[in-house]
């Protein structure tokens, strides 16, 4: 029988809430989506934790807690999911397209700091595949230009970088919980942070504006209006809230996650056997000091025999905003923001030249040796 990533574990904690007939986490607490958020933090190594309900929420989330303005610039990777650059806009805020590094399609210092201008608040980093990005010399550029780092944590659940657990260094970490990641309630997301500001930020853009802190947190007292009691409401907010049934699947899937991990290593040791004297195919990305944990294992091939679909700035949506010079959400674009295509070219060519090979951990090894085989002859011949 294949490999079961669900099975009564998850299916034990879905009956406790079944019969606890409680699906929400109730006034901020919880019973399992609370105990999730806890060993969450545990095994990140992280203070405050906010489950929600996806990664793009967690996202947007974040970059709300961190105070950012209507117009506010937002460094983000060229190449990444598009999830990624749209939270930005959803908050007010334009994104800021920087070139990567083309061997492996990850944000790039130097792309960073060609893109810093007077209105550059905040840099989104995506370890992208799994592969931990540069860490060091992005939060030295940060610190010298006072600006907000999040990492984007959505494919890399425990790698790191010179022994640093990526979403530990930056200001703020997301990680997404959809179906594809290393650990899954179908759909789900969490915000990390050791701020507690930030937390109450987050908390309140998404629970309605309503203070239900964790950890102990004192929250306001709501007031009366004309004498009438008033529910609490003290910011605007979403409801981005996960349920208790996406926390009690998460706290299974979070004890089963160094398991899946493993199996993720397996694959991608069995890809790289196959890959590691192939002709034309390079299997070095990763920077050094860095140990990743891949989401998929990228691999560098000839163009145009690549492909990544993920260039940002070439959706429609932000060709919509190049011609009309503004967001979606009609915040104007200033004079040098570009969604053009030759606007970040290491993405634009990198991605002729980057292929990969799933590694889900629900995936048999010999699948993806296959894969790798597969890939390996189609290279050969076209050698
Ligand atoms: C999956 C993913 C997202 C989006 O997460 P959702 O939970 O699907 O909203 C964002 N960024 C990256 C890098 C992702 O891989």
């Amino acid at each position: 029988m294949a490999f079961q990533c669900y099975d009564e574990k998850e299916m034990n904690n879905l009956r406790k809430v079944i019969e606890s007939q409680e699906l929400w986490r109730g006034f901020g607490h919880g019973n399992f989506t609370g105990q999730f958020e806890r060993d969450f933090g545990e095994w990140l190594g992280c203070k405050y934790v906010l489950a929600v309900c996806s990664g793009t929420c967690a996202e947007e989330t974040a970059l709300a807690a961190l105070g950012l303005e209507v117009g506010d610039e937002v460094i983000c990777p060229a190449s990444a999911p598009i999830f990624v650059s749209f939270p930005v806009v959803g908050i007010g805020c334009i994104p800021i397209f920087a070139d990567v590094d083309p061997r492996t399609l990850i944000i790039s210092p130097e792309g960073i700091e060609a893109r810093i201008t007077e209105r550059t608040r905040a840099i989104m980093v995506v370890h992208l595949w799994g592969m931990p990005a540069p860490m060091d010399e992005i939060m030295t550029i940060a610190e010298k230009n006072n600006l907000k780092v999040l990492e984007g944590c959505a494919q890399a659940f425990g790698p790191t970088h010179r022994g640093r657990k990526v979403g530990t260094i930056g200001d703020v970490a997301c990680y997404s919980l959809q179906q594809s990641k290393h650990m899954s309630s179908g759909e789900g997301g969490v915000f990390a942070t050791d701020d507690p500001e930030m937390y109450k930020r987050a908390l309140l853009f998404a629970n309605g504006g309503m203070p239900w802190y964790g950890y102990g947190l004192e929250a306001p007292t709501p007031q009366l209006v004309a004498g009438n009691r008033t529910r609490g409401h003290f910011a605007f907010g979403h409801n981005y809230r996960m349920s208790e049934l996406q926390g009690a699947v998460c706290i299974a899937q979070l004890a089963k996650l160094p398991e899946f991990n493993n199996r993720r290593e397996s694959l991608a040791q069995a890809i790289d056997e196959e890959l590691k004297d192939a002709p034309g195919i390079e299997i070095d990305l990763a920077y050094p000091d860095t140990e990743p944990n891949y989401w998929i294992r990228p691999v560098r091939v000839p163009a145009p025999l690549g492909h990544y679909s993920e260039i940002n700035y070439l959706e429609v949506e932000f060709q919509k905003m190049q011609r009309d010079r503004r967001t979606s959400l009609g915040v104007p674009l200033p004079d040098y923001v570009s969604y053009e295509p030759g606007t970040c070219p290491n993405a634009e060519a990198g991605a002729k030249q980057m292929r990969g090979i799933g590694t889900h951990h629900g995936r048999e090894v010999e699948d993806a040796r296959a894969d790798a085989r597969k890939l390996r002859e189609e290279i050969e011949q076209a050698l």
